[in-house]
């Protein structure tokens, strides 16, 4: 049977801990959401490696969403003999940042000195929010948030289940953002800020968990999965958020969702 699956990789805030990465997410055990500190490494501890990732979305260009990217880049380039043919890989991300966070990986990579690094350069897709893209079995439509840099809130539709999946990227509170994810079977919302309530629209930049949890119940999202958090309050984030939307939960790194 077909299904849609989604690998945690790294659901930490800002900084990783031993046992969990930043942002990162494998979806069909081919596409990389966001690309946290030691993504390459890290999701080879569950079964994945950069050498099956042909796609690698990122919501927006701060650190712990990007700062694995040139491990994932070089760990291709130095297993590449490993496989018959090495996928080509294919960077979207925000319009305004993407294609110099790829060059500058690159340029870090020393790529003019080795030839056959420079020959690997994977092919760039500079994205407006509000764009729609078709990437293989993956519908991907895009909205603005509100943030310190642009970022893109990603909702996925997997073509061959149905399965539909959102992911805030890091945002404040924006209303708009429950149109963008009406009706996602998954969707996965930093909750920055925890249990505090972040004023609307403001310099947060971020959200609160009561935040999160209202856009999950006014999408009539189907479960909402909270990450980029602070984990030693997880008991007083699960609560909070299920006052508002019961279906919330907690992802543990390594954790797989087979949908539908
Ligand atoms: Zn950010
Ligand atoms: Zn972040």
């Amino acid at each position: 049977m077909r299904e849609t699956t989604l690998t945690f990789i790294g659901t930490g805030h800002f900084q990783p801990a031993p046992d969990n990465d930043t942002a990162s997410f494998v979806l069909n055990g081919h596409c990389l959401i966001d690309c946290g500190w030691n993504a390459a490494i890290t999701m080879t501890r569950y079964g994945y490696t950069p050498l099956d990732i042909d796609r690698l979305l990122i919501t927006h260009c701060h650190q712990d969403h990007y700062l694995g990217l040139a491990g994932v880049i070089f760990l291709r380039h130095l297993r590449e003999n490993t496989v018959d043919a090495l996928c080509q890989l294919e960077i979207i991300g925000p319009v305004e940042d993407i294609g110099r966070i790829v060059e500058l990986a690159r340029a870090y990579m020393q790529v003019e000195a080795f030839q056959r690094l420079a020959n690997a350069k994977p092919e760039v897709v500079g994205v407006e929010p509000g764009q729609t893209i078709e990437a293989g079995e993956l519908s991907i439509a895009t909205a603005p948030v509100e943030h310190s840099v642009q970022g893109l809130a990603y909702r996925i539709r997997d073509e061959r289940t149905g399965v539909e999946l959102g992911f805030s990227g890091d945002t404040a509170y924006l209303p708009e953002l429950a149109e963008h994810f009406r009706g996602v079977d998954v969707l996965v919302y930093e909750a920055s800020w925890g249990v505090e309530d972040p004023e609307e629209g403001t310099e947060a930049g971020h959200s609160g968990v009561r935040q999160s949890a209202r856009i999950a119940r006014d999408a009539e999202a189907g479960k909402l999965y909270i990450v980029h958090t602070n984990r030693g309050q997880q008991g007083e984030i699960l609560s909070a958020a299920r006052e508002i939307f019961p279906e919330t939960y907690w992802p543990e790194p390594g954790m797989t969702l087979h949908l539908p």
